[in-house]
């Protein structure tokens, strides 16, 4: 449905309460716009990475929190609700997904092809979008493919393929705006012209983050400048009103050349009437951005301009409400609002509600690909000469915790190159998410010798972390180890059958550090409590750390790879908080999932790089699944036998020391 299904003169009558009519709520602007004045409503979605269907493709089961045909719910009822409206897509619908990687990895994009998100959107009369980082993640050929399915423009100013001396003598990849011409209703009833301009920006990390598709092939420009060249242009060719679609996050203040969140700095752009944000994963306006400078919460602006971040993944529908008032053929802004609809809620128990049905058009669009996607995810991608699990990942080097930790190095290894950081040893820190404990007996990974398909991938890394590496020196990764030693109780030497894991310490924060070697000396105090705190600094059960046979000293300095959460400060770690020099825009999974499809058969074998210090004579029990029992052979560095049953169906192992 277009803006003109909704020309209707005799509007204010049939709302002071003509007989019959249906009860639809109208926005004010548009229960207030008088003759000449004129309220559009601009919807963004954003981030959506391929979320059509309100499904988890990893876990292999419906999910209310995601999915655009629920989203697609509230653009209907906007489009109801408002004389005027358009809608926007703000970038990364590409990537991010197993239907996405479905699409990229096994059908492929041949000429003619339709992209699922593209026809979903196509069914939605999307009005035009810009590109995410996402995009780039299959390369320019994938990219241009899918694009070409769009019924919509797609535009981006940034992104170059023949740099010239300034943006506007650049060649750009896409159109860097697209004015569209719409007839909009004013108050009366009376329609006018509106040129509405809109242009498009993307992080230039882009050609760090996927250097090996982009390299040679285009260059990205910094985002506050390209707007300051083109904005002008747009004027001069008649825009009535300029929003910019900005794929990128609400930042600092200070504009520094090439910054990936750069839309508050953009927002003091002269000539930009509006901004629609992203690429964050959060929801503008809300409290998130309570302290940052130039925001107002309240208002829903950034320098006094009407701004919005619709979630990720479907969950928001972003909304922009402008009051337009034409004064001596001239359209200026007077008054603005700016909102989000979310698709879901999550109730105190933590389960969610969905608040908005699926449209089912939008379902149908996609429907093929859907079944198809199911199939890829239960469906092996490639291979594991050894078994995955995690039943012995607190008591020895294990495998579950080696492919992350692989994968992560693989990736942060490419990211290095031609970095300033390159050459300095890269390490990879990696915790077992799934080891029993209160989760119980079964939950453990457990994924056997042979195929691996997608949906094991959700068991290997169970958060949707994103890739980070972080620079330290020795003392500080000694510190990182003392505080994930923590994990055990302080054992007394010559004892037998004393129980050797702290309960209160969640086996996330016990990090494996592959690309050193180590042993735990169980008979020292821990330096840390449970949660971070430092007890005894001179407390030391990390002996024998070396890096290439040498021994570890304070100075040396290495990249350990890790996720947001742990680089973020999360746990407490030494090393943590402030020195992080990359923060990837891929997910631990994805990195996983590439990985796997990249080496057709991994070999997660741990290499068992370290282990707990000797102690003769002394005994240790620990519980972990009973399905344990069938690997005992295989784990290294650690003698282990069964010792009866443990409590609550877990079962028991005796570890001599
Ligand atoms: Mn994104
Ligand atoms: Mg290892």
């Amino acid at each position: 449905m277009k803006n003109s299904t909704f020309l209707n003169p005799s509007r204010r009558t049939f709302l002071t309460g003509a007989a019959g009519a249906s009860l639809i709520a109208l926005h004010p602007f548009t229960v207030n716009a008088a003759a000449g004045q004129v309220h559009l409503r601009i919807m963004e979605t954003t981030d959506l990475h391929v979320h059509v269907f309100p499904y988890d493709y990893y876990a292999d089961k419906p999910r209310d929190t995601v999915g655009l045909s629920r989203t697609a719910s509230h653009i209907r009822a906007i489009r109801a609700e408002a004389a005027n409206s358009m809608l926007i897509d703000n970038g990364d619908f590409l990537q991010g997904n197993p239907m996405g990687d479905y699409i990229a990895y096994e059908r492929g994009m041949k000429e003619g092809d339709m992209h699922p998100v593209i026809a979903a959107m196509n069914t939605l009369g999307f009005d035009a979008s810009t590109l995410g980082n996402h995009e780039f993640n299959y390369g320019l050929d994938f990219l241009m493919k899918s694009l070409a399915g769009a019924n919509f423009p797609v535009v981006s100013a940034n992104v170059v393929k023949e740099m010239g001396a300034g943006p506007r003598d650049d060649v750009t990849l896409l159109k860097p705006y697209v004015i569209l011409d719409r007839t909009i209703v004013d108050g009366a009833g009376a329609e006018h012209s509106l040129k509405v301009g809109l242009i498009g920006f993307v992080p230039p990390q882009i050609m760090t983050w996927d250097r090996r598709h982009l390299e040679g092939k285009v260059g990205t420009r910094d985002i506050v400048e390209t707007a300051r060249a083109w904005v002008p242009e747009m004027k001069e060719a008649g825009c009535d009103i300029i929003v910019a679609l900005s794929h990128s996050g609400i930042g600092s203040a200070n504009h520094t050349d090439g910054m990936e969140n750069a839309s508050v700095p953009l927002a003091e752009v002269d000539g930009i009437d509006a901004l629609m944000t992203g690429h964050s994963h959060l929801v503008f306006p809300s409290a998130t951005y309570e302290d940052f400078e130039g925001i107002d919460v309240e208002a829903g602006t950034i320098h006094g301009k009407p701004a919005v971040m619709g979630g990720f993944w479907g969950s928001h529908l972003g909304v922009i409400d402008l009051m337009l008032e034409n004064e001596g053929g001239e359209w200026r802004v007077v008054s603005t609002a700016s909102e989000t609809r979310p698709i879901s809620k999550r109730n105190e128990d933590r389960s969610t509600t969905a608040l908005v049905e699926d449209q089912p058009d939008v379902l149908d669009a996609v429907q093929a690909d859907h079944d198809a996607t199911l199939e890829y995810i239960r469906r092996a991608v490639g291979k594991t000469s050894a078994p995955l699990h995690s039943y012995f990942a607190l008591v020895a080097d294990d495998p579950s915790v080696q492919i992350v930790s692989i994968a992560q190095l693989w990736y942060i290894s490419e990211m290095m190159k031609g970095t300033e950081h390159e050459g300095l040893p890269i390490l990879s820190a990696a915790a077992p998410f799934k080891a029993g404990g209160r989760g119980g007996p079964e939950y453990f990974t457990d994924v056997p010798k042979g195929d691996v398909a997608i949906k094991n991938v959700a068991d290997l890394y169970l958060y949707p972390n994103t890739v980070r590496a972080v620079r330290i020196n020795g003392a500080q990764l000694k510190g990182w180890l003392e505080r994930s030693a923590g994990m055990f109780n302080q054992i007394t030497p010559g004892e037998a059958d004393q129980v050797l894991l702290n309960p209160s310490f969640p086996s996330y924060n016990f990090d494996v550090m592959d690309g050193v070697t180590y042993e735990i000396d169980l008979s020292q105090p821990s330096r840390f409590a449970p949660k971070g705190e430092l007890v005894d600094e001179t407390a030391t059960r990390i002996i024998n750390l070396m890096f290439e046979g040498q021994p570890v000293t304070d100075d040396m300095e290495f990249i350990v790879a890790t996720n947001n959460y742990r680089a973020g400060g999360g746990g407490h770690f030494p090393g943590t908080g402030d020195t992080v020099i990359f923060e990837g825009p891929d997910t631990n999974r994805d990195v996983i999932v590439r990985y796997i499809v990249d080496q057709g058969t991994i070999n997660p074998t741990a290499d068992a790089n370290w282990h707990f210090a000797p102690m003769p004579g002394t005994t240790v029990l620990f519980d972990t699944g009973p399905a344990a029992t069938g690997y005992v052979d295989g784990v290294e560095g650690v003698e282990i036998e069964a010792a009866g049953d443990g409590p609550d169906g877990f079962a028991r192992f005796r570890i001599s020391l």
